[in-house]
């Protein structure tokens, strides 16, 4: 077998629908793409000439996806907490995000959440951002996996004084990135309340002539509900279905505050829904109706949102967390089982993102993203059953190796393209006395 790496020792959850986990597993990798997943014996007796790097006998699966983020708000980590949406945003996050948010910081933050998330075990990612272009070029140079998209607001962001400048921006990101090996340009108008309907439909129309995905913040807040229903006459998502803008490339990211009829609409137009659960309870946003979502067949995924409104990256937290509330809100212990948290975690956000061809499952012919995660803890000792395991035991201190687009990212827990002791007294430096700096 032709093949120059392979990821051995381990049990391989390849996340194909029915599939059953392998015991003493392999993924073996050619460049950026999976030739074969089987048993770990086979595979490198076929090919004795590749690197093996060792799962020590733990988990070996697909990248996790998170769905929803803004990268370099991880530079703004802590700095409002205990607020509402609209209060948080208006007041504290859109002003400090003006001065703060230039391309070199958008950079420096997009590495360091870049390098908490490949330390989580997150191999792709959905940013919705500013300065995207310095986005992708910083994914790029780190290795990491996404849809990134330059954001529009009706008032002035970091990068654009006005939207008209937002969409020739746009525009020219759809242009230059249009076949990264990496990162899949997007536009992203950033939500119903914040972006007139004469721009949602520019968004769209910009979307549809890229095949681009449309990113959106949508039904997030009771509050939102409300304005656009007084304003509208009907709900976001229908208000957005009656613009015409939702399609199968629409990334809506919350989903909290919908209606049967909205879940309905959202199925008709085939959107994707990335739920933020950790960042929707502690804005007090409430609880997306997931399992609900699942059972109507939509595309759903998870996502951490900004570190600025969760605190943290830690992807695999979050879906630990939702697993237990969807439990705990439905009062069913066996709403929501582990192994579909698991592919909502994989399979389920690189369908969200388009992405489900390419990752998501291991696979021969699709991109190697992978992840081993380590069961040689206390907390992770025995492991009988390894969906369970990953869902409710394991940690982000567990993830041993990253790789992705076959190339290792993470090795025994350290990342292999950023320095990170360099990159935490950058990123220390320039937040040093931001809170002083932007009130006084
Ligand atoms: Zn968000």
């Amino acid at each position: 077998m032709d093949c120059d790496l392979i990821i051995a020792n381990g049990t391989v959850l390849t996340m194909v629908p029915g599939a059953a986990p392998i015991p003493a597993g392999a993924v073996a990798v050619r460049g950026t793409d999976i030739v074969a997943v089987g048993p770990a014996r086979d595979l490198i007796a076929a090919a004795p000439g590749a690197r093996v790097i060792d799962a020590g006998g733990g988990l070996i699966l697909p990248g996790f996806v998170n769905t929803h983020m803004h990268l370099a708000m991880s530079l703004m980590r802590g700095f409002a907490d205990d607020l509402p949406l609209m209060t948080w945003l208006e007041k504290h996050i859109w002003p400090a995000e003006r001065t703060l948010m230039t391309a070199d910081t958008v950079a420096l933050g997009t590495r360091l959440a870049a390098a908490e998330s490949l330390k989580a075990g997150v191999t792709c990612i959905c940013d919705m951002y500013f300065h995207a272009p310095r986005v992708i070029d910083t994914l790029t140079e780190i290795g990491l996996r996404g849809v990134v998209a330059e954001s529009l607001i009706d008032h002035p962001t970091p990068s654009c004084p006005t939207p008209e400048v937002a969409l020739t921006r746009q525009r020219e990101l759809l242009e230059r990135y249009a076949d990264h090996p990496l990162c899949v340009p997007a536009v992203a108008p950033h939500s119903p309340y914040s972006v007139c309907a004469a721009n949602l439909v520019k968004e769209a129309e910009l979307a549809d002539e890229f095949g681009a995905p449309f990113v959106t913040h949508l039904a997030e807040t009771r509050w939102e509900v409300e304005k656009i229903t007084a304003e509208k006459g009907m709900t976001p998502v229908a208000y957005l279905a009656d613009l015409g803008v939702l399609s199968e490339r629409t990334v809506a990211a919350h989903c909290v505050h919908v209606t049967p009829d909205d879940l309905d609409i959202l199925a008709e137009f085939e959107v994707g829904v990335a739920s933020n659960p950790v960042s929707n309870l502690k804005l007090g946003s409430g609880v997306a109706p997931v399992p609900q979502m699942v059972e109507r067949g939509l595309k759903v995924g998870f996502g951490t949102d900004g570190a600025a409104s969760n605190n943290t990256l830690d992807l695999l937290r979050d879906v630990q967390l939702a697993a237990l509330v969807y439990k705990g809100v439905a009062a069913d212990p066996t709403c929501m089982p582990a192994r579909t948290i698991a592919e909502l975690l994989t399979i389920g956000g690189a369908r969200v993102l388009g992405l489900a061809d390419k990752v998501g499952s291991l696979e021969p012919g699709k991109r190697a993203d992978v992840v081993c995660i380590g069961v040689d803890s206390p907390h992770a000792v025995p492991v009988f059953e390894p969906y369970a395991h990953l869902v409710y035991a394991a940690r982000a201190a567990d993830v041993r190796h990253v790789v992705v687009d076959g190339r290792v990212l993470v090795r025994d827990g350290e990342l292999e393209t950023l320095d990170e002791a360099a990159l935490l007294a950058e990123a220390r430096q320039a937040t040093n006395g931001l809170v002083e700096r932007l009130k006084g």
